[in-house]
């Protein structure tokens, strides 16, 4: 299509920022910058202005060539996020030669490094939890790397990998280009232009905590997310609200430090953190489990309760009861400083042990099958007696009466894409997506739970759906790279 100045001009009148000298420029289309390119060129294509040349990394290229002072940065693939997701997804486009660049606005693996509680370790010994290119260094495989050791453990990969990524980078925004493909990324370093975008922001990004207890009720709140270590915690006794791995591994710290403790517990499942001498992220992955596809709509996620902590545990509440700490069921509401529990606990108990034993069942199954040479563990099927808070549930609780001054709730997180203005979301604000591949052409999301199957948000997960990403870029390139006979003939190519 044959262009006009006026069509071009509308074309770059898209609410585009563009910094002339470091100055905003208010109408790209008025400003003197660009009209020695109106003159020379008086019917310039939009293909012409803006085509994005395939670069092997991130590069400027001038626009308009004339002034070398107004430069956009084009990519063909950027990726918003430099964690394990991120970082997986720079190794696959590397493989697949797309050019790309990762922005993470803080450091490397942030997340692992200062956003979780100090004495975190993983939840899978270090043979399983980490991609299939490297192995850590100096970490006992069948051990729980220490979070630091993670965070680590990215940075040597983001290094071993070539990852072309910039740090202390926010994205702030994502548009649409308008009237052309691509998107335009503004960052807090100036406008990026991307053919593609993957959104690897983490599936865990903004705390949630409950409208239950008020701010005023004279208690601390906190989310998991904001706890550090027990020595944070007021003196006095703790709620920790949720049983899922954060919840039960900061009870029980909290526990073995001393505190009086009382754990509120939902559903959930908690595999045995062994079993006939095979930690239990192998028998998820030989009885395909971690491979289950997403959820159907409208079924249950349950949280997994698993912990590394102290050489690594099968989280068992009957026996931190029997340690000293308090459970109780779900926590609904609070009135006059009392809190409400429903009369649940005894059946969320219940329901982890029958996951509980239904791996159990699965295993011995898995092992007859297959005529393996694994130790009989029978001893693994007794399950402790119901302790007291169990048979004779506390249903309320006066906060002053329990002496309970801080509440840790380890109630989980939602995510925050208010940054990506783009027709890729439902009406509740979910991503709306394929395996990540999202319903706006060239935009995707990688490392959501349950993103293709249950491991997606876990480290050995996302390596394999980032792939799957970096597949369906570099092939969606080659069908934008193909030209027709006549459009070669044209370009005399
Ligand atoms: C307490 C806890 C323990 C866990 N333990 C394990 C475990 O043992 N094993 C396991 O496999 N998984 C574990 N997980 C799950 C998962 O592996 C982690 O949540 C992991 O951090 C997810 O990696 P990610 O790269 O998807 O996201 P993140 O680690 O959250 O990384 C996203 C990155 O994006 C950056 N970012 C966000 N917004 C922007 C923006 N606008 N511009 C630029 N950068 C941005 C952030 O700074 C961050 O560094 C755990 C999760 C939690 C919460």
């Amino acid at each position: 299509m044959i262009r006009t100045d006026e069509h071009y001009k509308d074309s770059i009148r898209d609410g585009r920022e563009v910094h002339v000298n470091d100055e905003r420029v208010k109408d790209v289309a008025a400003h003197p910058q660009f009209n020695p390119l109106l003159d020379e060129a008086p019917c310039p294509s939009i293909a012409n202005f803006d085509a994005p040349k395939f670069v092997a990394s991130a590069q400027h290229v001038g626009m308009p060539e004339k002034d070398p002072e107004v430069s956009i940065e084009k990519v063909d693939a950027l990726v918003v996020g430099g964690g394990q997701a991120g970082l997986a997804m720079s190794e696959h486009l590397s493989k697949n030669d797309v050019p790309h660049l990762v922005l993470e606005r803080d450091r490397i693996a942030e997340r692992w490094r200062t956003g979780r509680w100090d004495s975190l370790v993983a939840n899978g010994p270090a043979w399983h939890d980490r991609f299939p290119g490297m192995e850590f260094s100096d970490i006992d495989p069948d051990a729980f790397a220490p979070k630091e050791k993670v965070a680590d453990y990215f940075v040597a990969y983001a290094e071993k990998i070539a990852a072309p990524i910039r740090c202390g980078v926010e994205v702030k925004d994502v548009q649409r280009n308008i009237g052309r493909p691509g998107f335009r990324v503004e960052t807090s370093e100036g406008v990026i232009e991307a053919d593609n975008v993957v959104a690897a922001t983490g599936p865990f990004q903004c705390p949630v905590i409950p409208p239950v207890v008020p701010e005023d009720a004279g208690v601390i709140q906190m989310h998991s997310s904001d706890y550090r270590n027990p020595g944070q915690l007021p003196e006095g006794a703790v709620l920790v609200v949720g049983a899922g791995s954060s919840g039960a591994q900061i009870a029980d710290e909290l526990s073995r430090s001393g505190k009086r403790v009382y754990l509120s517990v939902g559903p959930h499942d908690r595999p045995p953190r062994s079993y006939r001498g095979r930690d239990f992220v192998w028998w998820l992955g030989v009885l395909g489990k971690w491979d289950a596809e997403a959820l159907e709509p409208g079924t249950e996620h349950v949280t997994i309760s698993v912990s590394g902590a102290y050489g690594g545990n099968t989280v068992d509440f009957r026996r931190l009861a029997a340690q000293g700490m308090t459970l109780v069921g779900l926590t609904k509401s609070f009135k006059d400083g009392v809190l409400s529990f429903a009369p649940d606990l005894a059946d969320n108990l219940a329901l982890g042990d029958a996951n509980y034993l239904s791996v159990l069942d699965e295993a011995d199954a898995y092992v007859a099958r297959n005529c393996l040479d694994l130790p009989e563990e029978p001893e693994a099927r007794n399950i402790d007696p119901d302790p007291d808070c169990v048979t004779d549930p506390i249903l309320e609780l006066n906060l002053v009466e329990a002496g309970i001054t801080s509440i840790v709730w380890a109630t989980g997180f939602a995510v925050d894409y208010s940054w990506l203005k783009v027709d890729a979301f439902d009406e509740d604000g979910k991503p709306k997506h394929q395996r990540g591949v999202s319903a706006e052409p060239g935009i995707y999301f990688l490392g959501l739970p349950w993103q293709s199957r249950r491991a997606s948000s876990f480290i050995w997960g996302v390596w394999h759906d980032a792939k799957h990403l970096a597949d369906h870029i570099s092939t969606q390139r080659k069908y934008l790279e193909y030209r027709s006979p006549a459009e070669r003939k044209a370009d005399g190519s």
